[in-house]
């Protein structure tokens, strides 16, 4: 199949399209670099039928040629990028769906939006279903992406109600490994790189709230189920339920490796989810997946990767 992958220089992207290419696929990746990395595609690059457009898919984008696939993953999506690009996030939420579910309808292609747990705000439900409707701030500080997921969603779904469109949603719970950006103030990423410098680990408030950790490897796994084998709609969550509180995981790091750092403690961000677990029954019965590489063994492998970029 020929498939179009927005945001694929990025850190979910480049993995999701290294899967696409090694299982025979032809990729175009269409990214602008806001956050993503060149050296990703450079990688990509070497494996297969990969073609690069450094476009901002906020602008409308024309294809030559056929394409069976388009999988909407652009949009910054850290804490530290919703304070840096509020307005760019918004737009390649709303107006990047919008041309990406206009280039699907086009070519006749599948689309899937990547969407995210953060629809469920901070919530009052714990583990959270798909059926759960959120608990969403829309003039806070993280509205921004809650929203622009929440809206690309609803055009999703109402492309597929009105122009028969094969769509997919998947509701991504917080994921990990190579290829993050060490300060992007995602909690895995930034304390890994805190450990292996040496400095203290900042962990917001009192540490209790409650995270659960997907490896990329069983999230792109869940992806693909979703995309390729499945004939399902309506959104589907896809996260390890393993919950743990962002102090254990602090604490965890630390041990991992093989780290004297101290832990400190800072202001907790406006907003901040409290808890954060995913239901997966729907995943489970639907796509018969569930998550695989457990904390235990997807952290270390991080870390590994970290240790070689920052040379500690
Ligand atoms: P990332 O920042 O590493 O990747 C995003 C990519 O999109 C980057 O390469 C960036 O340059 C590109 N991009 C952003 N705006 C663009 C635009 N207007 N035009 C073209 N390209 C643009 O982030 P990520 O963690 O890999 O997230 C990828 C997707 O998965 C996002 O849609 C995000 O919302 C979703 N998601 C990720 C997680 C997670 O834990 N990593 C959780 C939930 C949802």
């Amino acid at each position: 199949m020929r498939i179009v992958v927005t945001g694929g220089a990025g850190f979910v992207g480049s993995h999701l399209c290294e899967r696409l290419l090694g299982d025979g696929h032809q990729v175009v990746c269409v990214d602008n670099l806001i956050t993503g990395r060149r050296e990703h595609v450079e990688m990509l690059s070497a494996l297969g039928e990969f073609t690069f457009i450094e476009h901002n898919i906020s602008e409308p984008l024309y294809l030559d040629g056929e394409v069976d696939g388009v999988m909407h993953f652009a949009s910054p999506a850290s804490p530290v990028d919703f304070a840096r690009y509020p307005i760019q996030i918004l737009k390649v939420g709303a107006l990047g769906s919008w041309h990406t579910l206009g280039l699907a309808k086009a070519k006749g292609a599948r689309f899937m939006i990547a969407s995210t747990s953060e629809v469920y705000g901070d919530p009052e439900v714990n583990p959270q279903p798909e059926t759960y409707w959120g608990h969403v701030n829309p003039v806070g500080p993280r509205g921004v992406y809650d929203e622009a997921k929440r809206y690309a969603e609803a055009m999703t779904m109402a492309y597929h109600r009105i122009h028969g469109l094969d769509t997919r949603i998947v509701r991504i719970f917080n994921t990990y490994g190579p290829r993050m950006r060490p300060n992007d103030g995602r909690a895995i990423p930034q304390f890994v790189s805190q450990a292996l410098r040496g400095e203290p680990l900042t962990v917001h408030g009192d540490g209790s709230q409650t995270r659960s950790f997907t490896y990329v490897d069983d999230l792109v796994e869940g992806i693909l189920r979703l995309f390729f084998a499945s004939g399902v709609h309506e959104p589907v969550n896809i996260g390890n339920p393993s919950e743990m509180t962002v102090l254990e995981m602090a604490r965890l790091i630390v041990r991992l490796a093989g780290s004297t750092s101290e832990v400190v403690f800072t202001e907790r961000p406006v907003d901040d989810p409290t808890v954060r677990r995913p239901n997966i029954a729907r995943a489970r019965a639907l796509l018969g997946w569930e998550p695989k590489i457990e904390v235990s063994e997807g952290l270390p492998r991080t870390i590994r990767w970290f240790r070689e970029r920052l040379g500690g």
